[in-house]
């Protein structure tokens, strides 16, 4: 299979993670948020959304759960998330970012800055300051805020 152009494939990912967050379960204290990680050749190793297994679920840590991190493919994989990985949390210890930093994932690609609603987040200079190649796509922002819009007022 040819792998279509990098734009292409990063558009078409991003999407399918806000099309996931879509299935959380609502919150009006937390963002819904979808996230999947694929390989280099357009393979999903993992797919999440907020709240999934449970209230406290972050999307990223339910699209990492199950993944060896040792499996050689997260070494050419990305992690799509339609909201930028948190850097802090108050319902568990280890932040989204954190668990990404855990594996070897090189590549993170996030439509929205998480706005400073309930915590301070920097994960994506956290993750730039480790070495990760953060791509952002504010172009799909607005999907994101839409689908969190009852927060937002
Ligand atoms: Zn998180």
């Amino acid at each position: 299979m040819i792998a279509p152009a990098e734009g292409d494939a990063d558009t078409h990912w991003l999407e399918r993670a806000v099309e996931l967050s879509r299935s959380s379960p609502p919150s009006d204290t937390a963002f819904s948020v979808g996230a999947v990680i694929v390989t280099a050749d357009g393979l999903v190793l993992g797919e999440g959304h907020s709240r999934r297994d449970d209230p406290h679920d972050h999307a990223e840590e339910v699209a990492l759960r199950g993944l060896d991190r040792d499996d050689p493919r997260l070494a050419t994989a990305t992690i799509y998330s339609s909201l930028e990985p948190c850097s802090a949390r108050a319902s568990r210890p280890r932040s989204c970012s954190a668990l990404i930093l855990d594996t070897p994932i090189p590549r993170v690609v996030l439509a929205w800055r998480e706005p400073d609603l309930f915590v301070d987040c920097d994960g994506a200079e956290r993750l730039t300051t480790a070495g990760r190649v953060v791509v952002e796509r504010p172009d799909l922002a607005a999907r994101v805020r839409e689908v969190n819009a009852h927060l937002l007022d």
